[in-house]
């Protein structure tokens, strides 16, 4: 997708802090960080949201949420984190590409508001 942040930052022309990449997806550091470490997983493929995946999609899905716990490890998330997915108007999401967020080193609140 032409106009979109996302695919920008895949694409290298956008920058941001890389953590990860393979043939399907990375890893960045979110620029607005609401907590100590906050990064985000995406594919390279642009989908809009997690209310535009199938079948199709469930390997790609696992293996996003696969690379979130692998590289919480490395962070030194052991004592816990969260993963967040917002999806549509309603789940506020503001970029309309795929994301997960994952959040830690502070104690989260739950219920979100
Ligand atoms: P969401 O509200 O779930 O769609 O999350 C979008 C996230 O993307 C927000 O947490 C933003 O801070 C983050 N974000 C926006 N632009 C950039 C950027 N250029 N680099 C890294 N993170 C970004
Ligand atoms: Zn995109």
């Amino acid at each position: 997708m032409d106009n979109c942040l996302f695919c920008k930052i895949i694409k290298g022309e956008i920058p941001a802090n890389l953590i990860y990449e393979d043939d399907l997806a990375i890893a960045f550091e979110d620029i607005n960080p609401q907590a100590p470490v906050h990064f985000l997983v995406i594919p390279k493929e642009h989908i809009v949201s997690l209310d535009n995946v199938d079948e199709n999609k469930k390997l790609l899905l696992g293996h996003l949420l696969l690379i979130a716990s692998k590289l919480a490890k490395e962070k030194g998330l052991e004592e816990g984190y969260r993963v967040v997915n917002n999806c549509g108007i309603d789940g506020g999401q503001t970029v309309d590409h795929l994301h997960f967020h994952i959040l830690g080193k502070r104690k989260m609140l739950w219920p979100p508001g």
